[in-house]
């Protein structure tokens, strides 16, 4: 491989392409376990736990979260460390707040709230109590690695994603957390709202990996009910769950399109 000949071991981008070249490895007989990839530096989108597990799994790598915004900097306003515990937040460069998107006053630590941000150092164009729309907290505890910057709860949700479905709000990130506890689950999948008869309702079409899907129709249903109760447990309400053929849902090459809206009004 040619990553090898320059000694590339790491690799930057949103986790949901990288989630998509561990299929593609997989089509051409690729290992990716094989590769001197070693890790992962993930961003741009949110993503859970289990998406972090499947990538370090199937790559053989760490999986590393970091964060970042386009008003501020990009890439590179916080990051995970070694722990893999929470983000460190650059505070010689940025300053953090957590509010209360509501009210606006801050929140303590450990509460959660939307991340406000202040560049210390930045010149030419400098921000004054950003707000990001993205909801974390900060973890009061120092962090294993001995570094003394404070750390944000990994960012899972922003404010924006937030879609409302009979009344309830859900954030894209929960359903993925959910699909992801099933056995069988893949972390393509799209979320599908549509209004009948003046009633909200919310399609998850999730893909199956080729072998499942060539499976018996008791084990594909078995599925499929597994991934209904896991979203209801999560989010409180009762969504239909599709299974659809193995890359029917289109893969992104930069930020993950999960929701489709087809409510009007
Ligand atoms: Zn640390």
């Amino acid at each position: 491989m040619v990553m090898q000949d320059f000694g590339v071991t790491a690799i930057c981008c949103t986790p949901s392409y990288f989630i998509h070249l561990v299929e593609r490895a997989a089509e051409l007989g690729i290992d990716l376990r094989e590769l001197p990839i070693r890790a992962g530096i993930f961003g741009a989108e949110p993503w859970t736990e289990g998406v972090r597990v499947h990538a370090e799994r199937e790559a053989g790598i760490k999986a590393y979260d970091i964060y970042g915004l386009s008003e501020i900097i990009g890439p590179g306003v916080a990051s995970e460390c070694e722990a893999q515990e929470g983000i460190h937040i650059f505070e010689d460069h940025f300053y953090p707040e957590i509010i209360d998107p509501e009210t606006l006053e801050p929140v303590p630590d450990g509460q959660e709230g939307e991340l406000v941000i202040t560049t210390l150092s930045k010149r030419a164009m400098p921000m004054l109590r950003y707000r990001t729309r993205d909801i974390t907290a900060v973890i009061p505890e120092t962090c294993p690695c001995g570094r003394t910057v404070r750390r944000l709860r990994r960012i899972g949700r922003r404010a924006d994603d937030m879609f409302i479905i009979r009344g309830v709000n859900v954030f894209p990130s929960q359903i993925e957390s959910a699909l992801l506890t099933v056995k069988g689950a893949s972390p393509h999948y799209q979320i599908v709202l549509t209004r009948e008869s003046g009633l909200d309702q919310m399609e998850v079409q999730f893909e199956v990996t080729p072998d499942v899907f060539s499976d018996t129709v008791s084990a594909l249903e078995t599925l499929q009910r597994d991934i209904c109760k896991a979203i209801e447990h999560t989010v409180g309400i009762r969504a239909k769950v599709s299974l659809v053929e193995p890359h029917t849902i289109e893969r992104s090459q930069g930020k993950a399109k999960r929701v489709i809206d087809k409510r009007e009004g």
